[in-house]
């Protein structure tokens, strides 16, 4: 089956894909299990897909089953591309899981799109993730050593061939993941489907958030709490660090075995960036915990000026949060053209150069003869913030002094990040104050480190923060790049490197 008449791979070689200069989201999981409450599962997890879309924009899923059958539809593309009504018509039964997904490990390509469904002496397993295991490569060596051949390039596949080889060996699915825990390491919010349970589980340090909700006496799994609200569920609690939940007709119960105390490690990007700002993660808004962002920046950064503006979108709650902190009154200085996807298409090279200007223009109005503090979540490579800083200052902008809700990015992340390689970061290859000369702004100022934790103060989780300070919660995958390791400590000795 195909959502697309066109094949787009034809397409390929005539056209220049222009990529934000942003870090990649990983994936968003949705799983809904329909008790006696006459639910639409198929179409309910396509309004759960739709409100996480943020969350992966390369290919999308959706498995239901009915007791005996999985019917399953995925393609590359979003999710109002992907699906049309009479595709959601044919996704009728009992339970149903859907995914969105960005590649972080394995290729983007449609067999490694999910919803997983494989088949095994015990029926059908279907399982959608979210997360990069560290152990995969290891593992999937192994498997392969006996001669097992797999399908995809995704680590999920590893996840799927562990759980149904110790489903053959335990009673029941639930024990079969509980096992898959003490195997696999790294991240993974994970949703299993078998013909009569729908299992959430999250991996012992809850590196991706996973909550829990309600429609009446049916429950419902998704990445964010922002999804329960798109399909009119009641947000019941976070799925906790190492935690099981088996949902089946008596309902749902929960498995701790695997439950750490201490030293868990919630992504702290998810608040800085990837989470909906509408969500709550371990108790904590998202929006809020932006604006604590903002509020600290402020603090540890202070300057004079007439303006905070935010980057649409992920600047803004911090720029609100600045504002409120410094006095200075916040404003709009960007304006966003709203129907622009994260990628998109340009036909030749100098219209790619002018990618940023097609997608955010100043507001003259607003920012001419100011002195312009713009905020955003992070810095990349710095093109995108060059770009804007040109436009700011084209569009009579007397000063633009930039401000960054996280620390620099020095380290590679190993959990479903795509942080590009060392030498693509801006901040590995300069010191702040070469940087703010390289993306010409006035001044730049970056959240510091000793601070990070603060902006989500009261969560119910730890955090990992490895991709600012290198201390992994893990170990790191054996067969990384061992220079990259090597080389990162070097450049935050350097006594040139200080958070300014
Ligand atoms: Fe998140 Fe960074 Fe940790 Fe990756 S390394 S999980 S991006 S905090």
């Amino acid at each position: 089956m195909s959502g697309n008449n066109i094949n787009k791979t034809d397409l390929i070689d005539d056209v220049n894909v222009v990529e934000e200069d942003v870090l990649k989201e990983e994936c968003g999981v949705f799983g809904i299990y329909n008790n006696n409450d006459d639910l639409e599962v198929g179409k309910l997890t396509y309004y759960g897909l739709y409100a996480l879309q943020h969350r992966g924009q390369e290919s999308c899923g959706i498995a239901v089953t009915d007791d005996t059958v999985v019917k399953q539809y995925k393609d590359m593309g979003l999710v109002p591309e992907v699906f049309s009504p009479d595709i959601l018509e044919k996704l009728t039964g009992n339970i149903a899981v859907g995914h969105v997904r960005y590649s972080t490990a394995g290729g983007s390509m449609r067999q490694n799109a999910q919803p997983l469904v494989s088949r095994y002496l015990k029926g059908a397993l279907t399982i959608s993730h979210n997360g990069n295991l560290v152990n995969a490569y290891e593992i999937r060596e192994q498997f392969e050593k006996e001669g097992f051949i797999f399908q995809t390039t995704i680590d999920s596949e590893v996840l799927a061939l562990v759980i149904a080889r110790e489903r053959v060996k335990n009673d029941s699915i639930e024990e079969a993941v509980a096992k898959m825990m003490d195997i696999v390491e790294g991240s993974y919010s994970l949703l299993v489907m078998s013909p009569k349970k729908l299992i959430g589980c999250r991996d012992p340090y809850g590196f991706r958030p996973l909550v829990i909700g309600k429609i009446d006496n049916s429950y419902v799994l998704a990445s964010e709490s922002c999804a329960l609200d798109a399909v009119g569920a009641k947000f019941i609690r976070d799925v906790e660090p190492g935690e099981i939940v088996i949902i089946d007709e008596n309902g749902m119960r929960s498995d701790k075995r695997r439950c750490k105390t201490k030293d868990t490690a919630l992504c702290i990007f998810e608040y800085i960036y990837f989470a909906r700002s509408d969500s709550y993660i371990d108790g904590v808004s998202v929006y809020e915990s932006r604006k604590a962002a903002g509020r600290q920046l402020a603090i540890e950064h202070p300057v004079d000026g007439d303006l905070v503006i935010g980057v649409p979108d992920s600047g803004i709650d911090a720029a609100i949060g600045y504002a409120e902190q410094s006095g200075i009154p916040y404003g709009l200085g960007l304006v966003k053209n709203r129907y622009i996807g994260r990628t998109f298409i340009s036909p030749t090279q100098s219209a790619r150069e002018d990618g940023v200007k097609v997608k955010l223009n100043a507001l003259r109005q607003s920012v001419e003869g100011k002195r312009v503090i713009m905020i955003d979540d992070s810095i990349v490579r710095g093109t995108t913030v060059a770009r804007l800083v040109k436009i700011l200052r084209d569009a009579g902008a007397k000063e633009v002094h930039m401000r960054i809700s996280s620390p620099p990015f020095l380290w590679p992340c190993y959990y479903g990040t795509d942080v590009p390689s060392k030498d693509k970061l801006i901040a590995c290859k300069y010191p702040i104050e070469e940087i703010a000369k390289v993306v010409g702004v006035d001044s730049l100022g970056y959240l510091g480190t000793e601070n990070l934790h603060n902006i989500a103060k009261g969560s119910k989780c730890g955090f990992c923060d490895a991709c600012f300070t290198g201390r992994y919660p893990t170990p790191v995958p054996k067969h990384v790049n061992e220079e990259e390791l090597e080389n990162a400590p070097e450049i935050r000795k350097s006594p040139k490197f200080t958070i300014c």
